[in-house]
């Protein structure tokens, strides 16, 4: 598969390839599984089948802006099928060198965040980049 890294985990996990991943969601796109160490109600993480490292690979370009909106609307689906109680969602990306994993991932977070602190992982911090809202990542993808 073109730019598939054979290391990447969350690869494998897309190509099915790993054992105890099971998956929430998957079409030819994307897949959708739980973190394995949530910070919330509900945590589920959505990634593209294709190998994209970050958000910096990212262009404002129509395939990349379908994309991410494809990723946010499963995240949306899934948070309100598992977590209709939680009264606030969120979504977004790590940028770098805040992301743990080289696999470009949607966190989806139903709130509340458990325990309290963990919210600290989830801080926009302005120029140095922390963690974007996918909607305004949507913002900075979406063609003129
Ligand atoms: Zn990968
Ligand atoms: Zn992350």
């Amino acid at each position: 598969m073109a730019g598939a890294t054979p290391a990447c985990i969350f690869c494998q996990i897309a190509a099915r390839s790993s054992t105890s991943t099971s998956l929430l969601h998957s079409d030819d796109r994307v897949v959708a599984f739980e973190d394995i160490n949530p910070s919330a109600l509900r945590h589920y993480l959505v990634i593209p089948v294709e190998h994209i490292s970050t958000v910096r690979n990212l262009k404002r370009r129509a395939e990349d802006y379908s994309l991410v909106s494809h990723m946010l609307d499963v995240g949306r689906t899934l948070l309100q099928r598992d977590a209709p109680q939680s009264k606030q969602y969120r979504f977004g990306f790590h940028q770098p060198p805040f992301n743990s994993v080289n696999h470009l991932h949607l966190h989806c977070l139903a709130l509340p965040f458990i325990p309290r602190w963990k919210h600290m992982k989830y801080l926009s911090l302005g120029p140095l980049g922390g963690f974007i809202e996918a909607e305004k990542l949507l913002d900075k993808l979406k063609p003129e």
